[in-house]
């Protein structure tokens, strides 16, 4: 042999080892005694609670190339804190649950208002008294007013379907212009039906308040965390027996992977590989653009229910108040959930909740595997929301 062809063979029997170690180590069945799918909020209060509190091992499993899920924040070349997944305000009326965030983070004293774009120019937003002085002129403002106070009384908080469903001629008027103007094509659009599809606890969900105070939330706990959502669920995770592995998909991993306990906060129909059909879910694009100016618009959201196609504009630098001379803004466009973008709101509808509850009844059989999240439970949840949950969830498995 000579002194090439010995050397080309050391180097391909190296590279065969190699490659035979590789792929043991990819094949091999991993242990961990509690596994959990997702790193948004629900997984990460999941993991925090797990490894602080019960002192376990963790191993998370998330498709996206980064923690957090859809509070996801990031400083951009403008130096401004850019929400990735749309404007988050931290809300809250449980204690338990500010308590419990506030231990990872300072908060931002942030308050959200909004405006919404209308025929008759900005108009605060969601309606409140100031709203329909702007919108309607003096005499029907003030007769408006004079009726929505004899009837609900100062403080008080409506839907629009309450006054569309009035008697009251002058309430019903009132009610069909604020629909027009505010609701209705941005109803269409945000869920992409008609609007007679749309169901009613949607529409009712819109409030209106009769104060003259713009806050777009009434609870006690408001903010944003100081340093930004990532900073927060970074702190949340900063426990060595917490491992994360990014960019992997739990389809992909799931033969390799032995627990005693799962946590699975990915969309319920993909762990059962959707053998009762596909969960549906609005989706929406953001179009991130960085603007050579100090300001774009008036607040942090700006709605734009009469644009053919965008809902909200957001400007970041208002959420925690940084001063740049350029801004950073993102343009929402709702979408249908097509297998290639990500899924952001399960959508209410008798069929979809029928067709959820076959999913439940299969986890129901399921020892030891637990669904939870915006996803797993296909639930439109709140951030606070989403926390109550992954601790009440956690307290019913280790504390019972
Ligand atoms: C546009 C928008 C604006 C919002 N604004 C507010 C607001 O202002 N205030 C408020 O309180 N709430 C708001 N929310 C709600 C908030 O985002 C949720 O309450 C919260 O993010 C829920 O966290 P989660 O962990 O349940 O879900 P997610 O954040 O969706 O996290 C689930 C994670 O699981 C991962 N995953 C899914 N499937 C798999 C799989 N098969 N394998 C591996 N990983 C997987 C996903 O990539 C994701 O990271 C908003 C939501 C949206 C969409």
């Amino acid at each position: 042999m000579t002194r090439k062809s010995k050397i080309i063979t050391a180097v391909s029997v190296l590279a065969l080892v190699f490659g035979a170690v590789t792929i043991y180590y990819k094949n091999r069945m991993v242990y961990v005694p509690n596994v959990i799918v997702g790193a948004g909020l629900s997984g990460v209060t999941m993991a925090e609670r797990i490894a602080n509190d019960k002192k376990e091992k963790v191993l998370i499993i998330e498709k996206r190339d980064h923690i957090g899920g859809n509070v996801y924040d990031y400083k951009d070349s403008n130096g401004i804190t850019v929400q990735k997944y749309g404007i988050h305000a931290f809300h809250a009326n449980s204690e338990r649950v500010w308590t419990y965030l506030s231990r990872f983070t300072a908060w931002h004293n942030y308050r959200h208002k909004a405006l919404a774009e209308t025929s008759k120019g900005n108009v605060n937003f969601p309606v409140n008294l100031n709203t329909i002085n702007q919108l309607f002129d003096k005499e029907f403002a003030e007769e408006f007013t004079a009726k929505l106070l004899a009837k609900y009384g100062m403080g008080q908080k409506i839907s629009i379907s309450d006054l569309q469903n009035s008697e009251d001629e002058v309430l019903q008027r009132g009610a069909y212009i604020m629909y027009e103007e505010l609701f209705k094509n941005y109803t269409i659009k945000q869920w992409g039906m008609r609007v007679d599809e749309v169901d009613p606890s949607v529409i009712a969900r819109v409030p209106i308040y009769l104060t003259y105070e713009d806050a777009y939330f009434t609870d006690k706990y408001q903010g944003i965390p100081k340093f930004g959502y990532t900073a927060m669920v970074q702190k949340m995770l900063d426990n060595p027996l917490i491992e994360i592995r990014l960019s992997t998909k739990w389809e992909d991993v799931r033969g390799k992977i032995k627990y005693d306990k799962l946590f699975f906060s990915g969309s319920i129909d993909t762990f059962f590989d959707y053998k009762f059909g596909k969960l549906p879910y609005r989706s929406l694009h953001f179009d991130i653009t960085q603007l050579p100016q100090e300001y774009y618009q008036e607040m942090a959201q700006v709605n734009h229910a009469n644009h053919p196609s965008m809902t909200r504009s957001i400007e970041h630098k208002y959420l925690l108040d940084e001063k740049t001379d350029h801004t950073t803004v993102s343009f929402e466009y709702p979408e249908a959930f097509d297998g290639t973008n990500e899924r952001y709101y399960p959508i209410n509808k008798p069929e979809n909740a029928d067709l959820y509850a076959k999913y439940q009844q299969e986890a129901d059989k399921l020892k030891n595997v637990y669904f939870f999240g915006r996803l797993g439970d296909y639930k439109y949840y709140n951030m606070d929301q989403a926390v109550e949950r992954a601790l009440d969830l956690y307290d019913k498995v280790f504390k019972k």
